[in-house]
């Protein structure tokens, strides 16, 4: 059995720690003054956008600095509880301006899907470090523009993926990495939740893009990638709608299947038509991972042939900011959260609608 006390002689020790190797605790070692801290601005100031703000309060290398929203009470609102001032402060027809402010080195895109392309672009064009919330986009060739339109700018491009920065999904993929589990032969993974108020942008596709896949079925899609560590080569996928009124834009529950050059098989699906839908479940020749909660704000589990892993919970918004404020101020590589990571779910994504158009095809992907 892996007990907390293993777990933590193991880290002291340095043996297995790598996953935990730039945590804030570390980014902290940088010694790096107030203004030496990565300057945020919050682009969308909606309920997401509320708790990564409120998780920010315990980043050590990055913080709030400018906020951008279409409403003038929450930026006010925001101006008073981060302490923000007036001159850092836009609305979506300003926004260009950003580009002289050097208060400012990065945007936070946290607003509703089918606007990440148009806002990021908005972003590299102001010349600005830029994360976007995921899904990253509509499409893959939307994502692939938003990549170009980063790199020409010269600015980094992230994808808001929290749980690569969360101590248990670290460990998770270190084992995979350091072979623990052995040759990967199966992985099951499962996100959703019941889905509340009818009218909300979440289920119109012009704002959405599409439903419970984009929203939900990224993580079990994700999960599936950090568990193989390969790309898929096909996907099959099948829909399930019970309620066609109210998911008349968009998917409500969705089951796929992706097919890995290993020749193994993810199970994945995705709901937003019912609750207590959670987990991932890895399956190798020599041991056996299960996640649950796995994929939510925490505290996510992790269990393996080794027994519980007791790393701590964090909070994922804070890790995540803090994690990538140390990628950039220090050039470091990121775990895998970089605009091309958000590009190769998106590809998935677009294999998975044009297989439920085909009534369930095998769609091959072409990279
Ligand atoms: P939300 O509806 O609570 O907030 C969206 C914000 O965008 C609002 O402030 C709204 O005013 C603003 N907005 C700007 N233009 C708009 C327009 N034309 N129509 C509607 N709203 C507009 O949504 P949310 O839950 O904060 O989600 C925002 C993004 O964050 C989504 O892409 C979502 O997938 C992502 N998200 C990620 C996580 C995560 O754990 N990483 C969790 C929740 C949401």
């Amino acid at each position: 059995m892996s007990s907390r006390r293993d777990f933590l002689q193991k880290v002291s020790l340095g043996i297995g720690a790598a996953a935990f190797s730039d945590l804030p605790a570390v980014a902290a070692h940088i010694n790096r003054g107030q203004d030496k801290q990565l300057r945020v601005a919050i682009m969308g100031l909606g309920g997401y956008a509320n708790i990564v703000a409120k998780g920010m309060q315990e980043c050590k290398i990055a913080k709030i600095t400018g906020v951008i929203s279409g409403t003038p009470s929450k930026i006010e609102t925001w101006k008073q509880k981060y302490n923000i001032p007036d001159k850092n402060t836009y609305n979506y027809e300003t926004v260009a301006q950003i580009k002289d402010n050097p208060d400012i080195d990065l945007v936070y895109v946290i607003t509703p899907n089918s606007l990440h392309h148009k806002h990021v672009l908005q972003i590299a064009a102001a010349g600005k470090h830029v994360i976007c919330e995921k899904p990253v986009a509509d499409n893959a060739k939307q994502a692939r523009e938003m990549i170009a339109a980063c790199e020409k700018a010269g600015v980094k491009f992230y994808i808001g993926y929290r749980l690569h920065f969360e101590p248990h999904t670290k460990e998770l993929i270190r084992m995979r990495e350091a072979g623990e589990f052995g040759k990967i032969m199966h992985v099951n993974n499962y996100a959703g939740f019941k889905i509340g108020d009818p009218t909300q942008w979440r289920l119109k596709k012009s704002l959405a893009g599409g439903g419970a896949m984009m929203d939900v079925g990224v993580y079990s899609l994700n999960g599936a990638r950090y568990c193989t560590g390969e790309e898929p080569v096909w996907v099959t996928a099948q829909e399930g709608k019970t309620d066609p009124v109210k998911f008349k834009e968009v998917d409500e529950t969705i089951t796929f299947q992706l097919g890995f050059p290993s020749g193994i098989i993810a199970n994945c699906g995705c709901t937003y038509n019912f609750n207590h839908v959670e987990g991932l479940k890895l399956m190798g020749e020599k041991g056996w991972a299960e996640m649950n909660p796995a994929f939510g704000y925490g505290p996510i589990r992790l269990n393996t042939h080794k027994g519980n892993l007791e790393a701590p919970d964090v909070n994922h918004q804070a890790y995540q900011m803090d994690g990538i404020a140390d990628c950039i101020l220090n050039n470091k590589p990121d775990p895998n959260v970089s605009g091309k990571e958000g590009l190769k779910d998106m590809i998935v994504i677009d294999a998975v609608y044009e297989s439920l158009k085909k009534n369930g095809a095998k769609i091959f992907i072409n990279k």
